[in-house]
């Protein structure tokens, strides 16, 4: 198949957000054009880092689901139904967010985890925040809903003519331009704008993990950003919490687990095997740092980075809207989600 330019454009774009994990974690966030009819999704569960090395487009048949999202068809909430199957024949399934992108009228469209994005929509202010820092800017704050139809749902309701960007409570940032190069150039805009000063952390106690992670299946992690989230006392105060967004509920549980000062890896294990709890891929250590899950995910491990990252993010005083235990409830039992969760375990996105 020959492909426009374009199309090669928003791969090249799509590699680019994907390697920042400022932007994008994992399997997160997604990119998309619509060309004669047909809107070209990411694939569900593949890495947008990947868009260079392999096929993550997934065609998908543009008026037929904006029609079914008319009639607030379920069929929307996974968009299966209407991939062009003969155009895909690697048999990707496409992302569980293409509402989102064919609610935007728009031929590009680039939805992306942005942590500094994050950081402002998980606070009750969020609106009034991205308001005064996008003034100018044709935007919409779409207030916290599942991804899927509900999600979809919120933003129809929402959207208006001229809306371009779309901040997303408690999940991240869509941008939306005619061309690939305006949409880079919006959602480095808007990143911008909403960049505010990040929290310095402590260096971690490496000495103390490591005594802390003897005899347990836990140890320390390669990547020395993900202690953040725990030597910053604010950082683990807001972490402690609950969970913020969608994509820490599928790949690192309910909210985090914090290790009391008695506890050590091996006596979290214990308690929680008692109790009948599996056992979490992350464990804060106040003021010491983090121990991950040996064979942690690679899925878990960059939702890991990401919650040192927006919660470094996140003012002291910033009054925070956490996922209700409903809503975490909902991410678990997802249909949709736990194929994406079984695609990470199987490490199929690791390549
Ligand atoms: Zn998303």
């Amino acid at each position: 198949m020959m492909r426009s330019l374009e199309f090669e454009a928003l791969l090249d774009i799509s590699a680019r957000v994907g390697a920042d994990p400022l932007l994008v974690q994992g399997a997160g966030g997604n990119t998309s054009i619509k060309e004669l009819g047909t809107l070209w999704i990411k694939a569900s569960g593949l890495w947008l880092a990947q868009a260079r090395q392999r096929d993550v487009m997934v065609p998908v048949a543009l008026d037929p689901l904006l029609d079914a999202l008319d009639r607030n068809d379920p069929a929307c909430e996974k968009a299966q139904d209407f991939v062009i199957s003969e155009m895909n024949p690697s048999g990707l399934r496409p992302s569980i967010e293409t509402t989102v992108h064919a609610l935007m009228p728009q031929k590009v469209v680039i939805h992306v985890h942005c942590v500094e994005t994050i950081a402002t929509a998980v606070q009750t202010n969020g609106a009034a925040i991205a308001a005064e820092r996008l003034a100018g800017i044709s935007h919409v704050f779409v207030p916290y809903a599942r991804p899927g139809l509900p999600l979809a749902r919120a933003i129809a309701e929402r959207m208006q003519e001229k809306t371009a960007v779309l901040v997303l409570g408690n999940h991240g940032l869509a941008v939306a331009a005619e061309t690939v190069a305006d949409a880079a150039i919006l959602l480095t805009d808007v990143s911008r704008r909403l960049t505010v000063q990040r929290r310095a952390a402590p260096a971690a106690d490496l000495a103390a993990l490591s005594r802390l992670a003897v005899n347990s299946g836990y140890s320390l992690p390669d990547d020395i950003r993900l202690h953040a989230v725990a030597t910053d006392l604010e950082s683990c105060r807001i972490a402690a919490g609950g969970s913020l967004y969608p994509d820490h509920v599928i790949f690192l549980g309910k909210g985090c687990v914090i290790a009391a000062p008695d506890e050590t890896a091996v006596s979290i294990e214990t308690t929680r095997r008692d109790r009948g709890e599996s056992l979490p891929p992350l464990l804060l250590f106040p003021g010491k740092g983090v121990l991950v899950e040996k064979g942690i995910s690679a899925g878990a491990l960059a939702m890991a980075r990401c919650l040192a990252d927006v919660t470094a993010r996140i003012p002291a005083s910033g009054r925070l809207r956490y996922l209700s235990d409903a809503e975490n409830a909902e991410l678990l039992g997802w249909d949709a989600e736990k194929y994406r969760q079984k695609l990470n375990r199987a490490g199929q996105a690791l390549q």
